[in-house]
């Protein structure tokens, strides 16, 4: 008897990926999906069982299996399908991606993991094998479904608190027909939010948790619940779309639009979003995608309902636009965003509390009247009002830091990483740190170029507004979340929990914050829009409308303030129409003129290396291959990156723009045998 086996490593994609062995006296315990050791080029492997066979090709003398590490499978056939699947379309190698999908036994802690699977009534593992104490797996429906149970993905276009509702009808469906609900958030900052509302509305279920941030006992123990129906809800970040169930109901993918769905800095650079449509296809399970503003991939794959799109283009809201308006010594500029129409009907998505309104200031305005602060007047008197009736506000920034750069005014010097050639952002402590490495250093006093003393920070991050806060509001509870200062589970659930419980009069974000809601929330403002419009690069209209929409387009507030120095911008425009589907037309429209996603695929090459020479040498020979080798691709590049130098190593871009039918052997040829300079990003985000 002779087994296939993958091993749980990162092969190069030229050499084979699935090694035969033989099995000897294994051959009566194998089974497919199990963990076991095997030899490969003088080392000794884990490795993942996916075909047995009685016969192997003549005159070759095959190697035989060490041992079996776990009894019991690890994976179905499903998820080796699945791996299949995302090794195929993703240019990755199956042994990293089931390194991500079947994690190995944890070798410490046994103890709590024994308590807790005999709890759930599973396996034991003892000295590193499991031995079956239940029947529970028995019962998993292992069928492997090859078309998608009700077609399409269902789309939902709604803000938060109506598309919860939905969300809770679905997951009880899944209850009700004994099968499990896997619950995707695009960030670990919404994992607070979304397991106290899950836990208040299912408190006879637990709600397991799916997420990068788990201990190794932890993952292992919730995952094993997950493969084996110990548990029916499960709530994770996008690497949960790798786990295997025993009987998944439905996958439910919310903020669908958020870009975090898409892992983009490492191998296998997969979009949880992409592998939850294979997913719930081999499974036959339920796919629903919700969002405010969904993507413009969303959007095209999944028309929306006839009635819906009526109803969108129907009622266009009517009245004032951004027209001027004087209320007592404040001068600012006004659009009713949000207009509480007549005739509404039930489909159209409805936009912020009753009578809410939503405000676009004009920051030039601010200036002339000599108002220097990034606080405009409306806002430091909204905010004002909201204090003295104690209630909250958030205040939206889209950059960390203080000041984004620090520059000299007199020679134009910029303080870069020596590392990565980046802009450096300042803090409120007078250091300087690097958003792409941990380079650090203390503020100049002088610029290092010409000894000019008039060297200082610009740009406004999160950091300026929170001091610049404290100071106009001295009596203010403020509070700072962003990636960078509360990257773990357990401090994002501290912030969360003080901001429900009122302790946080002023929240200032980053787009982190953005999703987070609390009962008493009255007034979201987005101190600094521009930097987030203006961003060159051809996503930036889509990913500004999603947030445009995220700020306003909410029912939890009663108030939006928008300060721009730029209001004649077309999205502003769009969402003061709040006609929804106008954008998406126009987008699409725009996608398909300079053919861009969703009309063609595109595939991002990658070549790293701390070489200069050979960087420019090797990414001009391949771009010349991909030229010869795909006549009727569009190649573009070799494209020097807006941060050329990361962490030391140059970078130079290739984006290849193909159709579907395009997607040759020939390209696989020539990607499957790229050097280790490569990285492969299919489905880019830039
Ligand atoms: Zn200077
Ligand atoms: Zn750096």
């Amino acid at each position: 008897m002779y087994a296939n086996i993958i091993p749980l490593t990162r092969l190069p994609l030229s050499r084979p990926q699935i090694y035969t062995y033989e099995l000897g006296d294994l051959a009566k315990e194998i089974k497919i999906g199990q963990l076991v050791e095997i030899p490969l080029y003088y080392r000794s492997l884990p490795g993942i069982v996916v075909k047995i066979t009685a016969e192997a090709p003549a005159g070759i003398e095959f190697k035989q299996v060490n041992k079996i590490i776990d009894q019991h499978p690890l994976v179905g056939q499903r998820e080796i399908k699945l791996v299949e699947f995302v090794s195929e379309y993703y240019y990755a190698s199956p042994g990293l991606i089931l390194k991500q999908l079947a994690p190995e036994p944890p070798k410490k802690r046994i103890k709590k993991v024994e308590e807790a699977l005999v709890k759930i009534n599973l396996s034991v593992i003892a000295g590193g094998t499991s031995i079956n104490i239940g029947e529970r797996e028995e019962s998993c429906d292992n069928s492997v479904h090859t078309v998608k149970k009700n077609g399409d993905i269902k789309l939902i276009i709604n803000t938060p608190t109506p598309r919860r509702q939905e969300y809770l009808k679905i997951i009880s469906q899944a209850l009700q027909n004994k099968k499990q609900a896997l619950f995707l958030v695009p960030e670990l900052s919404l994992i607070p939010q979304t397991q106290e509302w899950l836990e208040k509305h299912f408190f006879n279920e637990e709600i397991v948790l799916l997420h990068g941030g788990l201990s190794k006992t932890d993952a292992y123990i919730n995952w094993r619940r997950a493969q084996s129906g110990g548990a029916k809800i499960f709530l994770g970040t996008r690497h949960a779309v790798l786990t295997p169930f025993c009987n998944l109901g439905s996958i439910i993918v919310d903020e669908e639009q958020n870009l975090s769905y898409k892992q983009w800095d490492m191998n296998p650079r997969y979009d949880a979003r992409t592998v939850a449509g294979e997913k719930a296809r081999l499974y036959g399970c339920d796919l629903i995608f919700g969002a405010t503003a969904p993507s413009v991939g969303a959007y095209f794959t999944s028309p929306l309902p006839a009635s819906l799109r009526e109803a969108l283009q129907a009622s266009p809201t009517p009245g004032p636009l951004l027209s001027k308006e004087k209320g007592g010594d404040i001068h600012f500029v006004q659009a009713l965003l949000f207009r509480k129409e007549e005739n509404k009907t039930e489909s159209t998505p409805p936009l912020t509390k009753e009578g809410a309104r939503g405000v676009i200031i004009d920051m030039r305005d601010e200036l002339r009247k000599g108002n220097y602060s990034i606080f405009s007047e409306k806002l430091q008197i909204s905010i004002t009002e909201i204090l003295r009736e104690k209630r909250q506000a958030m205040l939206f920034v889209n950059r960390r830091g203080s000041s984004t750069f620090v520059m000299c005014r007199d020679c134009g010097h910029i303080m870069r990483c020596p590392n990565c050639h980046n802009a450096l952002m300042e803090h409120t402590g007078r250091t300087l740190s690097c958003n792409r490495c941990s380079y650090k250093a203390a503020s100049p006093l002088t610029c290092p170029k010409c000894r000019s003393p008039r060297i200082k920070g610009f740009g406004t991050g999160v950091e300026k507004v929170e001091q610049e806060a404290k100071n106009l509001f001295p009596g203010a509870r403020t509070s700072r979340l962003d990636i960078g200062n509360a990257p773990r589970l357990k401090e994002l659930r501290q912030k969360y929990e003080e901001f429900s419980a009122g302790k946080i009069d002023i929240l200032i974000g980053t787009q982190t914050a953005l999703p987070l809601s609390s009962p008493n929330l009255s007034l979201i403002a987005a101190v600094n829009i521009d930097s987030i419009l203006n961003f060159p690069d051809w996503r930036t209209d889509e990913k500004s409308w999603q947030m445009l929409n995220q700020l306003c387009r909410r029912d939890d507030i009663n108030n939006c303030i928008i300060q721009t120095y730029n209001q004649e911008n077309r999205l502003l425009r769009l969402l003061a129409r709040n006609n929804l589907d106008e954008f998406y037309q126009q987008e699409l429209k725009n996608r398909q003129a300079l053919k861009y996603p969703p009309y063609i695929k595109m595939i991002k090459l990658i070549c790293k290396s701390d070489d200069y020479n050979y960087l420019q040498k090797e990414s001009a020979a391949m771009a010349d291959k991909l030229r010869k080798g795909l006549p009727d691709a569009e190649i573009i590049g070799p494209v020097k990156p807006v941060n050329e130098k990361i962490r030391n190593f140059w970078q130079r871009n290739i984006i290849i723009k193909l159709t579907e039918s395009q997607k040759n052997d020939m390209l696989k040829q020539i990607l499957v045998n790229l050097s280790n300079a490569w990285s492969i990003d299919v489905d880019p985000l830039t």
